[in-house]
C-alpha cells in the first residue's frame, strides 16, 4: 500500500457513474449532516461547513466507490494535499494530527 504506483483500476463508465453518484449524495440530507459540524474530517480542523468538500477515502480511480462509508467532509487544504501527495506522503502528513478524539 505504501509504494503503489499510481494504476487506474476503473474504466470510464464506472468513473463517471460513482462520480454522478457522489454529487447526488452531496445533495442529500446525509450529506448536509456530515458537513454541519464544520469539521475536517483529517485534520480535524473546524473551517466550517461551507469550505468542507466530499472527498472519497479510497479515490475512485483506485477502485473507491461512492458509497457513504468512504466519503468523508474534508477542508480543502487536505483534499488538496490528499490529491497531490503520494500515498506514503499522505499518510504522513495525517500522522501529524492527533487522531485520537475522531468522532
Ligand atoms: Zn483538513
Amino acid at each position: 500500500m505504501s509504494d503503489d504506483r499510481y494504476v487506474r483500476e476503473v474504466d470510464d463508465d464506472t468513473l463517471r457513474r460513482e462520480k454522478a453518484r457522489a454529487r447526488a449524495l452531496r445533495q442529500t440530507p446525509w450529506w448536509r449532516r456530515r458537513i454541519a459540524s464544520g469539521r475536517c474530517h483529517y485534520c480535524q480542523r473546524d473551517v466550517g461547513a461551507k469550505a468542507l468538500t466530499l472527498d472519497h477515502v479510497v479515490p475512485l480511480v483506485r477502485g473507491g466507490r461512492s458509497i457513504r462509508a468512504n466519503l468523508v467532509a474534508a477542508c480543502k487544504e487536505c483534499n488538496h494535499k490528499k490529491q497531490s501527495l503520494l500515498a506514503w506522503e499522505w499518510q504522513a502528513y495525517l500522522d501529524t494530527f492527533d487522531r485520537s478524539a475522531d468522532s
